[in-house]
């Protein structure tokens, strides 16, 4: 037997789909066959990076321009991706936002600004999705939500008060929904990546003696590609992941383990 995921003729929406984890998740799932619908927030060169995915796997690969935190727009615009580019099978809520800053120094305005794409748009997603997937009787759904092991530990030097509980109610609205959508026949999952090499830490990327430190808190003493964290969320929407629900799935080489 042959071990190879095939999501052909399923259509995977991955919200920030465009550069970082989500691109990688993107191109892998493109990979395995499936259009892609990307949701990006602000990135001008998004349709080119979809439309290159989509020459590269022969897939239908478009990105649209949304704020997951707008519900309505959110609603919207998955009706669109179901009818335009075909019906969705799958969802990987990975948008989302980190800045840091000292505790004492935090605003309302800036629990908002966390709180409003980390987990109020990550819900708005599942949600849309899941009406979808009720309407039309769909009972395959997959759900993958993009949390981080700074969820359940506190990570040393960094100031994020406000981003690392953003995160832990990721991991409980993951088991919420997965209870309440379960009869409905939807898998709600969650990747929670370690530190990677994204946009998200450029400190990492610029700063070679602080990614050496940051490599060092890890057991594989290194800090992740992208591309290290999609396979897991692509094995979660395959079907060799039919009976996990409600779980976490933990990627960080051995970061949160010592
Ligand atoms: P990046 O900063 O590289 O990319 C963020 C993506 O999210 C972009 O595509 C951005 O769109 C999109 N986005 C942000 N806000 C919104 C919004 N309101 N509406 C729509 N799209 C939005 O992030 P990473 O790839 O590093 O992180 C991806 C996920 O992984 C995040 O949830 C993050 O918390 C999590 N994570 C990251 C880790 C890391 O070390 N990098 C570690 C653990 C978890 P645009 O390009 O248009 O701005």
């Amino acid at each position: 037997m042959t071990w190879q995921i095939d999501l052909k003729g399923k259509t995977i929406v991955v919200s920030g789909g465009n550069r970082g984890i989500g691109l990688a998740i993107s191109e892998q799932v493109a990979q395995a066959g499936a259009h892609v619908a990307i949701i990006y927030r602000k990135s001008e060169d998004a349709p080119e990076v979809a439309k290159k995915i989509g020459e590269k796997y022969g897939v239908h690969c478009e990105a649209y321009q949304a704020d997951v935190s707008d519900q309505k727009a959110i609603t919207d615009l998955f009706q669109k991706i179901y009818f335009d580019v075909g019906p969705i099978g799958g969802v990987v809520c990975n948008a989302g936002i980190n800045y840091k800053k000292d505790a004492l120094e935090y605003t309302k305005e800036d629990f908002d600004g966390h709180f409003g794409p980390n987990v109020w748009g990550v819900f708005t997603c599942a949600q849309a999705a899941a009406r979808l997937w009720k309407q039309h009787d769909y009972r395959n759904g997959r759900i993958v939500f993009v949390s981080s092991v700074s969820g359940t530990i506190a990570n040393r030097g960094v100031q994020q008060a406000f981003y690392n509980p953003t995160k832990a109610a990721v991991i409980s609205l993951a088991k919420t929904l997965a209870m309440e959508w379960a009869s409905q026949g939807t898998i709600v999952n969650v990747l929670s990546p370690g530190y990677v090499l994204t946009d998200m830490n450029a400190s990492l990327k610029d700063d070679q003696k602080e990614r050496e430190e940051t490599a060092s808190m890890t057991m594989l003493n290194r800090i992740s590609e992208p591309s290290e964290q999609a396979g897991t969320a692509v094995f979660l929407l395959s079907d060799y992941a039919t009976y996990i629900t409600g779980t976490e799935v933990i990627v960080d080489g051995g970061l949160s383990s010592w």
